[in-house]
């Protein structure tokens, strides 16, 4: 684990890649199944290039070493490589409604006192399941021209105490646009609660650095991290140290993940992966059920398996380290928690 490994060396299992920046992490991310499976060296046929058409693979290089060399089967592997599965039937492109509650161009309102942001159309990952997949950012991810109307609008409800930014990652953005945004999200008074849901920190962990420490540390309104880590092999030593670094901005830190099927559906994955994020202080917030999204439907996981995982957690952990096991159904006033 010593070994600091740049992108143009030969790729080593387990090293830490370090790249000069975040941005350079981006550019030098797999952008193919077939340059993925090369890397950690896997036969090609495992891949599949047709719904690279829709949705290109895109996987930095610190979040490949993460991966089990050689295996197929490994669990961050299969959450970002295209394969043929992709291709059958079932599912929908907008599972969760999100086109049915746009109040103004890329905010989203579906639940009671807080809004929703789609700040960014991009991502420091492309996952399989992702329920926004097809969402069509272009027109929903407006950039900063939408910036003035968003805090307009906010300004003028103040039954809004809470702003979700998301995506996409807002963490794709860069720390001085974010800075503005925040600020003045931050100037509104009866926005009391900012929260950034965020994966980029568990793929590129160097995204956590001065300049986001910065900002986070100058926010008056209460701010929140909502990370998502899937499994414990996505914690390693530099997203560690990431995530005491975010720490030390005085946000609370939360995570949700996705059960999905080959990747973490077993009692002893969801078990490891809570112990080890309340070990980092982060409280596992929401475990979610598969949005039944198009080319995604290989990852659903039965609802009696997801309450039967759910329960060996609430039998084994401190209630603090249990999530909620909920699914997102369009219409409803609020995640609908699935009692197991
Ligand atoms: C999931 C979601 C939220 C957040 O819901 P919480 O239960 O508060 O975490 C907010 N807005 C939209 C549009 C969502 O999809
Ligand atoms: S980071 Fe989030 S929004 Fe982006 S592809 Fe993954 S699940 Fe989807």
């Amino acid at each position: 684990m010593a070994t600091i490994l740049t992108a143009n060396d030969k790729p080593v299992e387990g090293s830490l890649v370090k790249l000069d920046s975040w941005q350079a992490s981006m550019k030098a991310a797999i952008r193919s199944s077939t340059e993925l499976l090369r890397y950690v060296q896997i036969d090609e046929s495992a891949g599949s290039s047709e719904p690279e058409a829709d949705f290109p693979v895109f996987v930095p290089l610190e979040y490949a070493n993460r991966m089990k060399f050689g295996d197929a089967d490994d669990p961050l592997l299969r959450q970002v490589l295209a394969v043929p599965d992709e291709l059958l039937p079932g599912g929908t492109t907008d599972p969760v409604g999100d086109t049915l509650c746009v109040r103004t161009g890329g905010m989203l309102q579906k639940y009671a006192r807080r809004v929703l942001l789609i700040s960014s159309g991009t991502c420091a990952v492309h996952c399989r399941y992702c329920f926004r997949r097809h969402f069509a950012y272009e027109s929903n991810a407006p950039g900063k021209s939408a910036w003035e109307s968003w805090t307009d609008e906010i300004r003028s409800d103040s039954r809004i105490d809470e702003v979700i930014l998301s995506g996409g990652d807002p963490l794709t953005l860069v720390d001085e646009s974010l800075a503005e945004l925040i600020g003045r999200l931050d100037s509104i008074d009866h926005v009391r609660r900012i929260r950034i849901h965020t994966r980029f920190p568990v793929v590129i962990p160097q995204r956590v650095d001065a300049a986001l420490l910065e900002w986070a540390g100058k926010c008056d309104a209460a701010l929140y991290f909502v990370l998502h880590f899937n499994h414990a092999n996505e914690l390693d030593t530099a997203t560690v140290e990431a995530m005491r670094r975010l720490r030390s901005s005085g946000a609370t830190l939360l995570n949700q993940a996705v059960l999905l099927h080959g990747v973490n559906d077993t009692l002893e994955q969801q078990k490891e992966l809570c112990v080890r994020l309340v070990d980092q202080q982060i409280l596992p917030y929401y475990l979610h059920q598969l949005d039944p999204v198009q080319g995604a439907m290989h990852f659903d996981v039965p609802d009696e398996r997801a309450k039967r995982i759910h329960r060996g957690l609430q039998e084994q952990l401190p209630g603090y380290a249990v999530p909620r096991l909920v699914r997102e159904i369009p219409g409803e006033l609020s995640k609908s928690p699935i009692q197991s």
